[in-house]
């Protein structure tokens, strides 16, 4: 069954969500301060993970510290090993093989010797926005990461279309993603790590039984409390059937064309789904921008939201991964988004959790400014009239966006404060004293993202982090 195993999107750990507002700020200045530190720590960690671990003498080693480093390195090298040793994992293997060599060989042979119906195009487009969103806006914002909340009828809907989707129980599933996003890139603990390249990120972790793919289910004690999501998990095959064979069929035969529903709505959207949703977990962690965080792979990619329901801002995403939108632009494609919002005015869906704008302009500007930085250190000393100056306006409004930073802690310790000592009938005065500076600081930021731009652009460059 292909329970066994889930299929995920993109967290730096629950952690990072839970705590990501207060967090970013508390450690904005450190961050900044700490900037090049930061660089070379990256790059020493990256070439760990790149390189396996050689194994050295026990016999050899007198240092304490030296026997510990050993150790951990025989471990990895063992963990290494049971990677290249993981059995077949047949089912998922079996499914994931076969369906596209089918879909490939049954669609246009179908297509060239039956005339297809217009309601069957209709019902293949309405299963596949109903199971590619109930990936999105079901496994992945509504139980991954509890972005938000649902009726009981919206929250049932989206978990037979992504059972019709077949990857994976919701257990199965929502573990392995708040794995990925805990251990994000992590070689041996990321269930989909990219680092380990395009292939297994995308499907072949899939296709062995890895280590990084045993889920214990002790990250999701929410859902498995769930009944509904217990018979989710507990019957999952037979559930994966009723709904593509037997609701497909029946679906087919109410619009006349069962064996043309079957391929198309059936084997057809099934492969389109899978591979659409594998993308989040490759090259949305291999191709874009990452304009919030370079602390992991994930990138923002306006084509890739296309294919996966609004899931290509994936960088965004992984830095503020409660949020129940993905691109957070008013105009970024998402779907997923619309859906969620759109519910939420007729009661169906509410406590819509988001990131506040000031949290993420701060995310924004800190990447230019690294980007800056990386600009500055890659100079050499001889430097043209227009480096030199660019180089002073980075130092000038690095020093002012600290002081900014500094302003908002501040601002944020006296709202803690205020909220603690005012009687609970004033606290909406509270509010509206605090709303105004906020305001201000929110402007400071935006003002601080102006001042990069035309810096950037005074030396012919894009601020926009790659
Ligand atoms: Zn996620
Ligand atoms: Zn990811």
């Amino acid at each position: 069954m292909i329970a066994k195993k889930a299929i995920g999107l993109p967290l730096k750990g629950l952690r990072f969500a839970i705590k990501s507002g207060d967090t970013i700020l508390q450690n904005a200045t450190v961050q900044a301060t700490r900037f090049k530190t930061w660089f070379d720590d990256a790059k020493a960690k990256s070439a760990l993970n790149e390189q396996p671990t050689t194994k050295r003498s026990y016999a050899s080693t007198a240092n304490p510290s030296d026997v510990a480093l050993n150790d951990e390195a025989v471990t990895l090298n063992v963990r290494e090993l049971e990677f290249k040793k993981a059995p077949i994992n047949w089912i998922p293997a079996v499914i994931l093989v076969s369906t596209p060599i089918a879909a490939a060989i049954i669609t246009p042979w179908y297509l060239m010797t039956h005339q297809v119906s217009t309601p069957v195009w209709g019902v293949f487009g309405a299963f596949m926005v109903w199971t590619g969103l109930s990936i999105t806006a079901g496994y992945h914002r509504l139980l991954a990461h509890r972005a938000y909340k649902a009726h009981p009828a919206v929250r049932n809907f989206l978990l037979l279309g992504a059972t019709l989707a077949v990857q994976g129980s919701s257990f199965d599933w929502v573990s392995g993603h708040r794995s990925h996003h805990r251990h994000v890139d992590d070689r041996l603990d990321d269930p989909y790590s990219a680092k380990r390249g395009f292939w297994f990120s995308h499907i072949g972790w899939m296709l062995r039984n890895y280590p990084s793919g045993k889920f214990d289910y002790k990250n999701i004690p929410d859902l498995t409390r769930d009944k509904v999501l217990q018979i989710q998990h507990k019957y999952y095959g037979l559930w994966v059937l009723a709904t593509n064979i037997g609701l497909v069929s029946a679906v087919g035969w109410l619009v006349g064309d069962v064996w043309g529903t079957l391929v198309l709505a059936g084997l057809l959207r099934l492969v389109l789904t899978h591979h659409f949703t594998f993308f989040i977990n490759s090259l949305c962690h291999m191709i874009g921008n990452r304009p919030y965080t370079d602390t992991n792979t994930a990138r923002d990619n306006f084509l890739l939201a296309i294919f996966t329901w609004g899931e290509g801002y994936h960088n965004y995403h992984h830095f503020f991964q409660y949020d129940y939108r993905n691109g957070v632009k008013w105009w970024q494609y998402d779907p997923t988004k619309w859906l969620i919002a759109g519910l939420s005015k007729v009661g169906l869906t509410s406590e819509l959790r988001t990131v506040d704008d000031a949290t993420i302009k701060h995310a924004e500007v800190q990447m230019q400014f690294k980007k800056a930085h990386k600009t500055i250190d890659s100079l050499n000393t001889d430097l043209p009239q227009a480096m030199q100056s660019f180089q002073e306006r980075i130092k000038v409004e690095y020093d002012a966006f600290t002081q900014t930073i500094e302003e908002w802690q501040a601002l944020k310790a006296k709202t803690v404060e205020m909220k603690k000592t005012e009687f609970a009938d004033r606290l909406h005065e509270v509010d509206d004293k605090l709303k105004h500076e906020y305001a201000k600081i929110e402007k400071k930021i935006h003002e601080h993202n102006d001042n990069l731009k035309t810096a950037f652009r005074s030396i012919g460059h894009s601020s926009r982090a790659a």
